[in-house]
């Protein structure tokens, strides 16, 4: 059944490439993937899938369902892309558009493996007539607004057995490892204006209120667990230094291991942004931007798509490509590559240090490793037992999010990572629908791992996808102003 699956990939090949470039060019910001998210949904469609595109209160979101019966498989696929990091397929820093969004993550690619993927399951669930369904879900905003969240928050993963989906990597592997939940909100301070030299003592600053909340919250780091981050930005503290500012502004991520060591974090620092205000007599506006859980690990999909991996056989790579690799990582320092390493904790590091494109498929090696990270794909694993599995694209010890992926992510590399990715998503998706065995002993670990614990949405009731906010920074992308 797996070979119906992988032989349409191969047929189809030429498309799902075709389709990665395009979304590569298109390279849209979170929550405004208007043309990615149209080009996936028509290609879904075409193949027989019940698609609904703008679910979740996302225009860009989309759940496609195939089949009858069950096990119902998800499969996940990601397109949005990073702001300000354009850049050409060549091996040195040239923006494709000055100042323009770049498929630093490649999610491109993301997005076609996972269609890619589900679409194969499709045809092999028919040919063989079989009962199943698959379902894609196109997911938008991973980067800044964690479009998953609010998904699961309208049920729309409700029915999924087990869910899938593949991330571009420096190295085809499975983690087992988590990362940490985050909360992202904005602290709007309103204060009363006035000549900053004339009469001062008439103004309320609320630039004064913003940084004396982050005093606050820098003294509280001594006081909170060790694993825990937490980092701001001031996106406004005012418009020149005669007048005392009415309005101030700052952004934070407050991250820690587990939802629940996050949760009395977060009331803190709430009541020290209270404080500040109080202090200034300044009001207080805390708008809730997004939350994540961590991910909930599971062994037995990991090592189901890591055997599938090895069933298809990972990419080599032509000379010409081990040039271009060879060329771009003549640009990352060798300490950072041994740095990276290091803090991923890769068994046996040291052989790779000379290799750019890994094509070892690697054991899970990071059970009760915790990634600084966040992803939304933590709230889909709270719900039903998930994977994201890792194929090589990057060079190994280049950055993330970087022109460097994002040259990497429109080439020839990727495009051997996508098929690949697309081939194991298929085969482990089979696998799962024909194992009911399998299926169980995935969904108990999902619940061994929880300990009794449940999801509850981190959102606030009345928290819903920021588009407007999104949608300035997806203008400037484009080069509109
Ligand atoms: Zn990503």
């Amino acid at each position: 059944m797996k070979d119906i699956a992988w032989n349409w990939i191969d047929e189809n090949r030429e498309m799902l490439i075709e389709m990665s470039d395009e979304i590569w060019e298109y390279a849209e910001l979170g929550l405004w993937e208007t043309k990615s998210s149209r080009l996936i949904a028509q290609e879904l469609a075409k193949h027989g899938f019940d698609v609904k595109l703008g679910v979740a209160d996302m225009p860009t979101a989309i759940v496609a369902t195939w089949g009858r019966g069950s096990p119902t498989i998800g499969v996940q696929g990601e397109y949005d892309a990073l702001p300000g990091i354009s850049n050409k397929v060549v091996p040195w820093k040239e923006p494709l558009r000055e100042g323009a969004a770049g498929h630093g993550c490649g999610h491109n690619v993301h997005g076609v493996s996972g269609m890619g993927g589900a679409i194969a399951i499709r045809y092999a669930l028919e040919m063989e007539g079989k009962d199943g369904k698959v379902m894609f879900f196109g997911t938008p905003a991973e980067e800044n607004y964690g479009g998953k969240v609010f998904m699961v928050r309208d049920g729309l993963y409700d029915d999924v057995d087990a869910c899938l989906s593949h991330h571009p990597s420096s190295m085809n592997t499975a983690s087992i490892g988590s990362n940490n939940a985050v909360n992202g909100v904005k602290f709007h301070f309103y204060g009363k204006t006035s000549h900053a030299a004339s009469s001062p003592e008439q103004g309320r600053s609320a630039l004064d209120a913003v940084e004396l909340m982050n005093i606050g919250v820098n003294f509280l780091r001594e006081h909170v667990i060790e694993k825990a981050r937490i980092h701001y930005v001031i996106e406004t503290g005012g418009g020149q230094p005669n007048v005392v500012p009415d309005y101030a502004r700052s952004w934070y991520y407050i991250r820690a291991p587990e939802r629940d060591q996050l949760d009395p974090i977060y009331e803190r620092i709430l009541k020290i942004a209270e404080g500040a205000a109080i202090m200034t007599e300044t009001e207080l506006k805390v708008e809730f931007i997004d939350g994540l859980y961590n991910i909930i690990p599971n062994r037995t999909l990991a090592e189901l798509v890591i055997n599938n991996m090895r069933e298809i056989g990972a990419p080599t790579y032509t000379r010409e490509e081990e040039e271009f690799a060879a060329k771009i990582a003549e640009t990352v320092p060798r300490q950072q590559k041994i740095d990276n390493l290091r803090k991923e904790k890769v068994p046996n590091w040291e052989k790779y240090l000379d290799v750019n494109l890994v094509t070892d498929i690697l054991d899970p090696w990071n059970e009760g490793e915790v990634r600084a990270g966040s992803s939304d794909v933590g709230d889909v694993s709270w719900n039903t037992p998930t994977i994201e599995f890792r194929t090589t694209l990057n060079v190994l010890g280049a950055p993330g999010h970087s022109w460097q992926f994002v040259s990497l992510s429109g080439s020839s590399i990727a495009h051997k990572s996508l098929i690949f990715a697309a081939k194991t998503i298929a085969g482990a998706g089979i696998e799962l629908i024909n194992n009911t065995e399998l299926l169980k002993k995935a969904k108990e670990e999902l619940k061994e791992r929880l300990k009794g614990r449940t999801y509850k949405t981190p959102l606030p009731e009345d928290c819903r996808p920021p588009l407007d906010i999104a949608k300035v920074a997806a203008d400037k992308a484009q080069g509109k102003a």
